[in-house]
């Protein structure tokens, strides 16, 4: 995409970088934006600098939150004895959306993948055993999706715990997730019943 004014070309590569977009619709977006009454383009812009300002990261839970702790962890009604570890924000929203977990998240911040150079020292496992050692949890369940990574990713964490925590329960979601998906990509009613049928790790 050549020869655009600069200001616009400026937009342009912007959007064209995010994902699923290219320079098309990177100029089609730019173009709408131009188009748009100034008021509302400044409204959009500002949201955009609120979202890193505004944003945290929950100390208790990890996920994006407006406040730390996150309505979620300071939910009541939600019991604190069953545990979601997910890898990140995306898979939370699934099984959120799914509606049927009433306990707490947890996130790992991503999964172990030797290809990307992930290794257990860029997860957030400290996070984990201070969770664990508060003694309130009594059941994790391992929602880290049935890819390579997050098989190994659940092996690991299996180990640890077994080996620091014995007595929490140990479960996964069931059967049901096509080998090799993440969740965040699993349809609504088959996360649900791999929620409820989840099975324990010997
Ligand atoms: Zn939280």
């Amino acid at each position: 995409m050549q020869r655009l004014p600069k200001a616009l070309q400026e937009v342009v590569d912007h959007f064209a970088s995010l994902p699923g977009l290219g320079p098309k619709s990177g100029l089609r977006i730019a173009l709408t934006l131009l188009n748009m009454p100034t008021e509302r383009a400044r409204e959009m812009g500002n949201s955009i600098i609120r979202l890193r300002e505004a944003l945290c990261v929950c100390e208790r839970c990890g996920l994006l939150a407006d406040e730390s702790p996150c309505a979620i962890c300071r939910e009541n009604s939600r019991g604190e004895e069953q545990v979601c570890l997910v890898p990140d924000w995306d898979s939370f929203l699934a099984i959120e959306e799914a509606g049927l977990f009433r306990g707490k998240y947890l996130a790992l911040g991503g999964l172990l993948s030797p290809t990307e150079g992930v290794q257990s020292s860029n997860l957030e496992l400290e996070r984990l055993r201070s969770r664990l050692s508060e003694g309130g949890v009594r059941e994790i369940i391992l929602a880290l999706g049935s890819t390579r990574d997050g098989e190994a990713t659940e092996s690991f964490i299996r180990n640890m715990i077994d080996r620091e925590f014995p007595h929490i329960r140990v479960s996964r979601l069931a059967q049901g997730i096509p080998v090799g998906s993440d969740l965040k990509y699993v349809d609504k009613e088959t996360l649900k019943q791999s929620l409820q049928h989840r099975q324990p790790l010997e």
